[in-house]
Formats: structure tokens, C-alpha cells, sequence
């Protein structure tokens, strides 16, 4: 029989609860000298999410938040959903014009800002208030050391702690009645194109939250240090991991591999997350703190696919990597490259092209195929036959905001279609060829996927980063180009990166054009690739 005692909503916000009775006088947030512990971020979120509902934000209107790695932001994460509403982080990395876009968008009624991005916030109020949108009030957080700072503050403006000291902590905390109410919007990073509002679930939270609780085994003593930006997939659900075993959140502004060694040594860090372009910082960082950490930190990396030798130099370091694939729509980690000990033994290239691959389901997921995306058959299991990877289970999004063509396309005979191509492994286990959209056909049926390309040219000693595109062909419809930025000090020729090719792949499937620089990045450290394809159109033909 179904009844309340037996069936109650999930939510991640009942994690706060539990966490402020067992671990109420340990660290949970650390930044800087500020620090907190459950019972007082327990208090701070019931009095944030009184203060909101006396804003007059009625039941599921969204409260928007343009802040990088602070307690505030980690807060609000239960604050928000706290009062009813739902919670939407911004990219930090936007400008005026598209944060006044998404406001609109998903209709903000508060807007929490950054002292730091208080000007972009600004500019894009100005921006709605043009075309007689009006957002109803805008906060703004300061840090303990800059409440007296000089930013101006006009009098219409909140200040963050003000909310909560005004706060009631008698306040009763609004829980979803159906675990599918909506908790948070997730705008995409827009790599390929406008960002999309991905909507989440209570119950999708939860589950991905402890999911991940249980692949990277984080307890009460771990230590997260926060990489992973908090506006990403609400921090890949990290925010609720670390509530509901009670550890304790390292959080820092200025992601350098200076600031990164120094937190790990100083806090004793056990687990942090990164996409690969924080990996490669860690392992080419200076030597002077590149120091080896005599123990074990546990690194989720993903949103890119990571270069096949970056997790044994990791792990000569003290990190030990765990690689995830996944995306905005299914609330981060989807999948998971789960190791199995009998491979340890294995030569260490075998091993690293095992590491490379995006694995087997996450722990609360339900299906993972590769289909062919027209007749929707599973592809062999043979590491050969290209399909569309596909998945299904609780931690798919519910859909995109204001955008019902759009989810009806992101949805086919009950699977989400993620867009990227891949092969299955004879084990099970998936690797990612490329996004449908980064693939380079040559000819008329050689299709060259750009990450194994790049995954050989990483190879080269002196390459710090690489990212292959097409380049147009008048003839071949499309040769692969490849963009390489080269470590400081460090020298190769076009030449090099060719034969380098050319001695592990077939023929065609090596760069006919090689071009050295910065590559262009999204705030989540991810390559656009349709800048550089720009740069080969305008190149033209070979
Ligand atoms: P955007 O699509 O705007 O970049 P997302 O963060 O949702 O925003 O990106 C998800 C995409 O990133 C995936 O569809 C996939 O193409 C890529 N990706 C994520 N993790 C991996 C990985 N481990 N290996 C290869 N590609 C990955």
C-alpha cells in the first residue's frame, strides 16, 4: 500500500536537515577565512529561503544567480529550492546582453549577483528595462571583506547577508509535493548553439546527488575542492553530494594551479571534479607547486573528452581520475568509466586508452545504447559500427523551458538522443567518436573522428592542447585540420604533427593542415569548435 509514511517526495534539500543533526558542529563550507559549519549553513538556507518568500516569490517562479564558487552560491542551492522556487545559475562567463536574454528567458523575479559581476548584471537590467521588462528585485552578495568595499549600491538593491540575518528561522521549509516539481534550471554552455534552459526534477537531483556519492565514495571526512563551476549542472549535483554525507565544500574564486595545489596541501583535499583542461593544468603546472601529494585525491573529470595520457601523469601526482560522460540534459554525469581492478595489470598505454573511454551507466541511470538514430536498432557491440549514444532512467532532464519542439526533438521511442556518435565496446563499456556535429566525413562514406585524431597528436610531447575541425575540400568534401597551442618553451613543425599521424592511422585520416595558437574556449573549458571551423571556411580549399 502507498501511503504518506511510505511514499514521501525526493528532494536533495532533506540532505541539509540530516547533515545539520549529525555533523551540525563540522565543517561545511570553507572560503577564504570565512568558514561555516552544517548547523550554521543549515540556519543560513531556512532564513535565505524565509527572506525570498517574503520578496513575494510565489511557488515555482525562478530565482536567478550570477555568482562564481562561494558559499552564497553553494546556499542558494538549498535556500531557493527551500522557498518553493526554483533555482537558475548563470554562466559568470556571460556577457550583459545574454544574461538579460536568459532572464528573460526563464522569467527571473530575483536576481542573487557576485559583487564581482555586478557590472554585467547591471548592464543587463538596463537591457530589460528597455524593452519594459522589469525583474523584480536584484541582491547582491558581498564577501566578508568587501561589505565595506566601495562598490555602489543603489538604495532599490538587497544585500545577501542582510537577507539572512532578516531571515526567520522558525520558517517552514516548502518540500516539493511531487518529486518531479521542478528544483533548478540549467542553461547548456552553448557550445554548439544558443544556450537551451534544461529543466530538473527534485527527484532527478537527489538521485544523481547520491549517485555520485557513491562512484567517487565520498563520506563525512571528504574534503571537495570546488573546480567544477556551481552554474555547470548545478556543479554536476555536487552541492547536495557533500550535504548528504556532511563533508566539507573548499570553495575558491581563481581556478590557477597555484591556487589549486595550495588548497589541496592546506585543506587536506580528498575529492574535486574538472573538466580536462584543469587536468592538463594540474599536470603542466609550474614545478615549483607541481608537488606530488602523498594521498589520494579523487578527481571526476568530463564535458570533454580527456587526452588518453593525462590520467597516469595524474596519477604520478596524487590524483586519481575517474572519467564521466555526460551532459546539461542528464544533470552532468551520465556515465561513467568504472574501472575494474584486473586491468591495473595491464600495459600502461592499454590502460589509458581503457580510461579514455566513457564507460557504463551511472549508478541511477536505466539505459544506455547506441542506436542507429533513423531505424533505432542498437549498433553491434564490436567498437566499430558508429551510432547515436542514447540514454534513459532518472536523470534525464524533463525537458527544455519554453521549448516544446525542441524537447520533442531531444526525445525518440523513449530515449534521449544526446547528439553524440559512438561505438560499443565487445565489454559493454562506450566510447564517444564525436558530436554529430564535430565529425569529418572524407569523401563520401570515411568518417574521421576528431577526438581519436586527437588523441594521437597529444602524443607529441611538445602539444599543450589540440583541437581538429574540418577543413572544406572541393574534392573530399572535408580534410581534417588540426589547431594545436604548443607548451611554453616548447617547439614542433606541421611536418612532426603529420607523420606523427601517419605512423598510427590510415593515410586519410591524418591532419592535411596544421595550424599553431590559442584555441578559443567556453567558460567551461571546453574547445569551440565552430570558431575554428569559421577560421578553415575562410581558409577555403587546400
Ligand atoms: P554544451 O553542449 O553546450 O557544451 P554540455 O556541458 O551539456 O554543454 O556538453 C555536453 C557535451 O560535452 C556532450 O554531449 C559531449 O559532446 C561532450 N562531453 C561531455 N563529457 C565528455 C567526455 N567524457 N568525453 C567526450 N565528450 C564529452
Amino acid at each position: 500500500m502507498q501511503c504518506n509514511a511510505n511514499y514521501v517526495p525526493l528532494t536533495p534539500i532533506s540532505f541539509l536537515e540530516r547533515s545539520a543533526i549529525v555533523y551540525g558542529d563540522k565543517l561545511s563550507l570553507v572560503f577564504g577565512n570565512d568558514k561555516y559549519t552544517w548547523s550554521q549553513t543549515h540556519q543560513r538556507c531556512i532564513k535565505l529561503a524565509s527572506s525570498i518568500s517574503q520578496l513575494g516569490v510565489s511557488h515555482h517562479d525562478v530565482v536567478a544567480v550570477l555568482a562564481h564558487n562561494t558559499p552564497a552560491t553553494y546556499e542558494l542551492h538549498f535556500g531557493v529550492p527551500m522557498s518553493g522556487a526554483i533555482l537558475c545559475t548563470l554562466n559568470t562567463h556571460t556577457d550583459s546582453s545574454m544574461v538579460s536574454l536568459l532572464l528573460k528567458h526563464c522569467d527571473a523575479k530575483i536576481l542573487f549577483v557576485d559583487h564581482q559581476l555586478l557590472d554585467i548584471a547591471k548592464g543587463a537590467l538596463d537591457i530589460l528595462s528597455k524593452s519594459s521588462t522589469k525583474l523584480a528585485t536584484l541582491v547582491l552578495i558581498l564577501e566578508s571583506d568587501a561589505q565595506n568595499s566601495n562598490t555602489y549600491v543603489s538604495p532599490e538593491t538587497l544585500i545577501y547577508e542582510n537577507l539572512i540575518a532578516e531571515g526567520k528561522l522558525d520558517f517552514e521549509v516548502k518540500k516539493p509535493k511531487d518529486e518531479f516539481d521542478t528544483i533548478s534550471i540549467s542553461y547548456t554552455s552553448g557550445t554548439t548553439a544558443t544556450p537551451k534552459g534544461v529543466i530538473y526534477s527534485h527527484r532527478g537531483a537527489y538521485l544523481n546527488a547520491l549517485s555520485t556519492v557513491i562512484i567517487n565514495e565520498m563520506i563525512s571526512s571528504s574534503v571537495y575542492l570546488w573546480c567544477v563551476p556551481m552554474f555547470h549542472c548545478n556543479g554536476w549535483c555536487v552541492p547536495w553530494s557533500m550535504a548528504a554525507q556532511g563533508g566539507t565544500n573548499i570553495c575558491l574564486r581563481n581556478l590557477t594551479a597555484k591556487s589549486i595545489f595550495e588548497d589541496v596541501f592546506k585543506h587536506k583535499v580528498t575529492h574535486m571534479g574538472g573538466a580536462p583542461t584543469i587536468l592538463n593544468m594540474i599536470i603542466n603546472a609550474p614545478l615549483e607547486f607541481r608537488k606530488p601529494i602523498p594521498w589520494k585525491v579523487q578527481v571526476m573529470t568530463g564535458g570533454a573528452p580527456p587526452p588518453p595520457g593525462v590520467f597516469a601523469k595524474m596519477e604520478e601526482l596524487g590524483f586519481y581520475v575517474t572519467h564521466a560522460y555526460g551532459m546539461t540534459e542528464t544533470y552532468g554525469p551520465a556515465s561513467i568509466c568504472t574501472w575494474k581492478p584486473e586491468w591495473s595489470c595491464l600495459p600502461q598505454d592499454v590502460q589509458a586508452k581503457l580510461k579514455a573511454r566513457q564507460g557504463v551507466l551511472h549508478v541511477g541511470m536505466e539505459g544506455l545504447d547506441i542506436k542507429d538514430p533513423v531505424t533505432m536498432k542498437s549498433v553491434p557491440a564490436d567498437a566499430k559500427t558508429i551510432g547515436e549514444i542514447m540514454f534513459r532512467g532518472n536523470n534525464v532532464m524533463k525537458g527544455y523551458l519554453n521549448d516544446l519542439k525542441g524537447t520533442k526533438n531531444a526525445f525518440k521511442d523513449g530515449w534521449y538522443k544526446t547528439g553524440d556518435l559512438g561505438v560499443k565496446h565487445p565489454d559493454g563499456y562506450i566510447e564517444v567518436k564525436d558530436r554529430s556535429k564535430d565529425i569529418i566525413i572524407f569523401g563520401e562514406d570515411i568518417y574521421i573522428s576528431t577526438i581519436e585524431l586527437e588523441s594521437v597528436i597529444y602524443n607529441h610531447p611538445a602539444v599543450f592542447e589540440v583541437a581538429v575541425v574540418g577543413r572544406p575540400d572541393e574534392y573530399w568534401g572535408e580534410t581534417p585540420c588540426a589547431f594545436v597551442k604548443l607548451k611554453e618553451g616548447y617547439n614542433a613543425t606541421e611536418e612532426e604533427i603529420m607523420q606523427l599521424c601517419q605512423k598510427s592511422l590510415p593515410h586519410v585520416m591524418a591532419p592535411q593542415t596544421v595550424v599553431f595558437g590559442d584555441l578559443p574556449k567556453t567558460s567551461t573549458g571546453k574547445t569551440q569548435k565552430y570558431v575554428l571551423r569559421e577560421k578553415t571556411k575562410a581558409m577555403g580549399s587546400l
